[in-house]
């Protein structure tokens, strides 16, 4: 099972860490200090965003997991934001596109190879303004119709959009 802290040695006291059975699950824990380091999924943002011509903006991915492949404009949330404020601010990083709340969609947890167990966020939002230019951890930023759309490559995202398309369809 990867861990979605990673850490080996106490960060308090540089002692191993091991894992004890508390509370039903095996966790990290210092002997030497008496404490539990309890392991949290990591919450994550993502956004559909469709223009007027009901186009769905998608990103290409510059890194992995899923470089190259297509997805939702997507990242982690940061401290002092809300998931909606992270979801936009990904959406502007991503793409350039300046959104706006509609609703969300739904709420997701998966494991990914690469962060671990994260909670995936997932929102609609409208298209309120900028223009669009792919950067940060986006390659290509490009409108899709409905019968272009590639396979994107996270399940997470595949369900968020069905769910949209599912409305219109
Ligand atoms: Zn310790």
């Amino acid at each position: 099972m990867k861990s979605n802290l990673m850490i080996k040695y106490c960060p308090y006291c540089g002692n191993k860490l091991i894992r004890k059975m508390i509370e039903e699950r095996k966790r990290l824990f210092c002997p030497k200090c008496d404490r539990v380091y309890y392991e949290n999924p990591t919450p994550v943002v993502a956004v559909v965003a469709r223009d007027k011509e009901g186009q769905v903006l998608l990103v290409k991915r510059k890194l992995e997991p899923g470089k190259g492949r297509w997805a939702l404009p997507s990242g982690f949330m940061e401290i002092e934001e809300s998931p909606i404020q992270a979801a936009l601010r990904e959406l502007k990083e991503e793409t350039g596109i300046v959104g706006r709340f509609k609703r969300l969609i739904g709420v997701y947890s998966n494991k990914s190879e690469v962060h671990g167990y994260l909670v995936n966020i997932i929102y609609e939002a409208e298209i309120v303004g900028g223009n669009i230019c792919a950067s940060d951890d986006a390659e290509e930023a490009k409108f899709f119709t409905v019968e272009e759309l590639p396979p994107l490559v996270f399940q997470s995202h595949r369900e968020a959009l069905g769910e949209v398309l599912k409305q219109i369809l």
